[in-house]
């Protein structure tokens, strides 16, 4: 972590700043410290990482990892803490498995080069432009490359994650001094009420256990007259991943071991990959008119300019979720008319997903 991040920080379950205690650092970056709350509860800092997630929960997730933090700072082990109750704390376990794993293994992604229009895309309607200056929170951040994306433009980004995939993050993002990334749960965020300009969140709300209240508690993070950014899966023209895949995930694949099912997801990725290379390809030179109707066919495209890594990472990601919703037009309207936000904006990204934004008023 970098010292600059810590104004930003608050405890996850009373929202009071945070005391810093440093044990190891080089430079700007802090390896190893504590951050403390007035209300009892204390957050280690391991590899650099704020892990500001309430205490069972973070347990469970750490594990060792944790345990070891504290033999080696025996005098600092908390004992006795506030843990709530928290009936969803299994599914969250599962999915912090589950993406640690996949974003440490498709960890070099932010380098595809059409990886930024993509991010562009889902963050419709706001461009670069709109970043300028600002502060952001990428809530689900992953590999950090959307932090990496927006810092190029924004002010302070901070990325929030609750799976491993924050050692990638924080090792991209380490020698970018206004991008920050913590290990945090979205349902229970370490930052203050009005803390961001902006704030968004691509294709992770999607596999929580409650989605819409996930999407609601990021709106207050937002300042007034700032905005939520969310991207999920659409339902409408999406057959093949709303239903034939969503049954094999849901019957078969999300229970098998993640390196076998890695392994597996090859074979329908390099089917897909040589479809849409021998053609979509060619009939979108040759007959635009006629690749208009196939399906998927602007989805497709939009692979056409990622990597074979890239596209088998997509097939993974769809079949290895503990957790996957699909949602219709009028759900995401419902959504959007129940936040309180104004200026609402529903976008069909590449005809098969939703982009939801709107202005905190
Ligand atoms: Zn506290």
């Amino acid at each position: 972590m970098k010292l600059p991040l810590l104004e930003f920080l608050a405890c996850p379950l009373c929202a009071a700043p945070l005391k810093l205690t440093i044990f190891s650092s080089g430079g700007d970056w802090i390896d190893e410290a504590v951050l403390d709350c007035a209300c009892g509860n204390r957050y280690p800092v391991i590899g650099g990482i704020p892990v500001l997630i309430e205490p069972s929960l973070r347990r469970e997730i750490l594990g060792r990892e944790e345990r070891a933090f504290w033999d080696r700072h025996p005098d600092l082990r908390p004992s006795g803490e506030a843990a709530p109750d928290d009936e969803s704390r299994q599914d969250k376990k599962s999915a912090a498995a589950v993406w640690g794993y996949q974003w440490q293994d498709f960890h070099e992604l932010w380098q595809d080069a059409a990886g930024e229009d993509q991010f562009y895309r889902w963050i419709a309607p706001l461009g670069p432009q709109d970043l300028q200056g600002k502060t952001l929170l990428d809530a689900g951040c992953g590999t950090g490359r959307h932090t990496l994306y927006s810092a190029r433009h924004a002010k302070l980004v901070i990325g929030a994650d609750l799976s491993f995939a924050t050692r990638v993050a924080a090792k991209l993002t380490r020698d970018v001094p206004n991008a920050h990334i913590v290990q945090a749960d979205i349902y229970r965020l370490p930052f203050r009420p009005e803390t961001f300009d902006r704030a968004y969140s691509i294709g992770v709300i999607h596999h929580l256990p409650d989605p819409e209240a996930a999407y609601r508690n990021l709106i207050p993070k937002v300042k007034r007259g700032g905005s939520l950014t969310v991207w999920l899966y659409g339902r409408e023209n999406n057959w093949l991943a709303a239903c034939a895949v969503e049954t094999v995930r849901a019957i078969l694949t999300r229970h098998l071991p993640l390196p076998l099912l890695k392994a597996l997801s090859f074979f329908p990725a390099a089917v897909l990959w040589l479809l849409i290379k021998l053609l979509y390809a060619p009939l979108n030179a040759l007959a635009p008119g006629l690749s208009a109707r196939l399906p998927y066919n602007t989805y497709f495209m939009l692979f056409y300019r990622l990597s074979f890594r890239h596209q088998w990472m997509n097939v993974f990601d769809k079949l290895n979720a503990p957790i996957a919703n699909y949602y219709r037009h009028e759900e995401m309207q419902a959504w959007l008319d129940g936040s309180g936000l104004a200026g609402v904006r529903l976008s069909h990204t590449n005809q098969i997903s939703w982009s939801l934004h709107g202005i905190r008023s």
